[in-house]
């Protein structure tokens, strides 16, 4: 490969695909290289027996016309392509705490009035709450398609403030705490250590309204590879980058493992922090930085059940269920192996557009990574019998535990696959298959916060590591990765001004 290329991105995720798409609109030579044979990362699906499933991204918000996402989403030309359903806009979470049903119901005063229905004495606080979460969700400017100015994303208050001591501020109810927390698996929240302001700005997302994508998230990688190539960008999967070269002052060639060299003049990368400091070898790059991002933390990994329903028997689920069995959400994270699963998220796909049977679901459990770590050194289909029967007993296991909830729902499948930290490692490159990267930490702002420059000039990080993780962190995080080539003064004007909003 004789080319070069004005940017290199490695991995197309969800973060390397936005900014191919961005830089490629605005006149870019950009080339994504990709280890996996299918694009997208956490935007993936795999398909058994003909049904498709999802792998990470499930369900996204604001995507009424007028609010953030839907803004972004015209900005990088999906909206034609993807096709959503909205969840039930009375409770598009419901939290099963302890044997009884709590509804997240969308907009601010239908979600106070369901919330109160259920705490009658603790309407004020749950007012509070709304208020709070709108407040920080404002001083937030990319958040809102506004500039930030000065890189001051969010106020320090908000990210010194763990989300646990933040709700109990809020309310000494100890179940409304537990329940105003029980949506926290989309943060993989970690007690006194994730900032309130990443709790905040989820929940006010999804509040605002909440869908599923119809036929799976990869019709969004489809859609931006599509108009990325039609950019005259370029997309190579298969690729894997086992080095990236420098010279004395930048970055100058990737290493594929196939031995090919690609050239470029910068250089993107949307794989973890840690892996691309592995891919590098330069004293541009002190140690006391690489060591600085090995030992940051990551959050848990999970293990999936991916059911398939016998057809017409079961009716399609329009909420996301979160249970919990502890006496505090908290404890997901700190499970007891011996009791697991204690807590679960499942979930009904949507295949299409108006469902009025489920032919799939998805049970998400927390798992942490030592649990499979005697496969560590195994491959994709190649770890054996004993593997095979840790999965089979887990899924069973948790299966058993929805059958309480869903009396039935077992009689009803036809089959069902899983996967466990060891399947995310392998497609997503992620540090022991953690589900969204790095945790941020409110007692050490600055370490846990992973800049998009690196001290080589000319290469640059994007994706769920650096602002934020889900469908909005990661294009807050392009756009921010982006405005390095483009000024962010740039971008937001592009993005109001394809939506009318100048
Ligand atoms: C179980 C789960 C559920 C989730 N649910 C939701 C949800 O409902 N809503 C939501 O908004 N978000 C959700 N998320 C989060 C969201 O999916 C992620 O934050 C986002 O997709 C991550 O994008 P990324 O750009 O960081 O890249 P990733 O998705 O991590 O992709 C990185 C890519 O880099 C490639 N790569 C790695 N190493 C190399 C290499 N050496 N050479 C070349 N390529 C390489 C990988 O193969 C991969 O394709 C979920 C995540 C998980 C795991």
């Amino acid at each position: 490969m004789n080319t070069e290329y004005d940017i290199i991105i490695i991995g197309s995720g969800l973060g390397g695909l936005v900014c191919g798409y961005i830089l490629a609109k605005n006149g870019y030579k950009i080339a994504i290289v990709e280890k996996n044979s299918q694009i997208g990362g956490c935007l993936q699906t795999f398909k058994r027996k003909g049904i498709k499933f999802d792998t990470g991204m499930h369900y996204i918000g604001s995507m009424k016309p007028g609010q953030v996402l839907h803004a972004l989403f015209n900005y990088l030309n999906l909206l034609s392509d993807v096709k959503l359903r909205p969840l039930d806009p009375n409770g598009f979470d419901t939290i099963s705490f302890r044997g009884d049903i709590y509804k997240f119901a969308n907009g601010y005063s239908h979600f106070t009035d369901t919330l109160s229905e259920k705490f009658p004495h603790n309407r004020k606080d749950i007012e509070a709450y709304i208020h709070h979460i709108k407040k920080i969700s404002a001083a937030s400017p990319l958040y809102n398609g506004d500039e930030a100015e000065n890189n001051n994303f969010m106020e320090t208050e908000y990210i010194k403030t763990s989300i646990n001591d933040y709700i109990a501020s809020i309310t000494q109810n100890p179940l409304l705490q537990n329940v105003l927390a029980g949506n926290m698996p989309l943060y993989a929240g970690v007690k006194d250590k994730t900032p309130m302001y990443i709790h905040a700005l989820i929940s006010n997302f999804y509040i605002q309204s909440a869908y599923r994508i119809v036929g799976g998230s990869d019709t969004i990688a489809s859609s931006l590879t599509n108009s990325i190539t039609s950019l005259g960008g370029q997309i190579f999967t298969q690729h894997e980058v086992e080095q990236i070269l420098c010279d004395d002052k930048k970055a100058t060639a990737i290493v594929l493992k196939n031995g090919n060299i690609m050239r470029g003049k910068a250089f993107i990368s949307d794989i973890h922090p840690e892996a691309t400091m592995n891919i590098l070898n330069t004293p541009l790059i002190r140690r006391i930085y690489k060591e600085r991002i090995r030992n940051l933390q990551n959050t848990i990994s999970n293990f999936t059940v991916y059911i398939k329903f016998k057809p017409n028997t079961v009716p399609y689920l329009n909420t996301n269920f979160y249970y919990y069995d502890h006496d505090n959400v908290w404890q997901a994270n700190a499970y007891n192996k011996d009791k697991w699963p204690e807590s679960y998220l499942y979930m009904h796909q949507c295949h299409q557009e108006n469902p009025t049977y489920a032919e799939s679901a998805e049970l998400i459990g927390y798992m942490h990574f030592d649990e499979v770590k005697e496969w560590e050194n195994t491959t994709i289909q190649q770890r054996g019998e004993a593997y095979l029967e840790f999965k089979k007993e887990k899924s069973q296991l948790l299966l058993k535990k929805l059958e309480e909830s869903f009396p039935g729902i077992n009689e009803q499948i036809e089959f069902y696959e899983s996967s466990s930290p060891l399947t995310y490692r392998d497609y997503t490159g992620t540090k022991e298959g953690s589900m969204y990267g790095i945790i941020r930490d409110k007692n050490f702002p600055v370490q846990t916060l992973v800049s998009q420059r690196t001290k080589i000039p000319n290469l640059l990080l994007t994706g769920q590591n650096i602002n934020s993780h889900g469908i909005l962190g990661v294009i807050v995080g392009a756009l921010i990765t982006c405005s390095e080539f483009l000024g962010i003064s740039k971008l937001i004007n592009d993005i109001k001004e394809c939506n009318n909003v100048l």
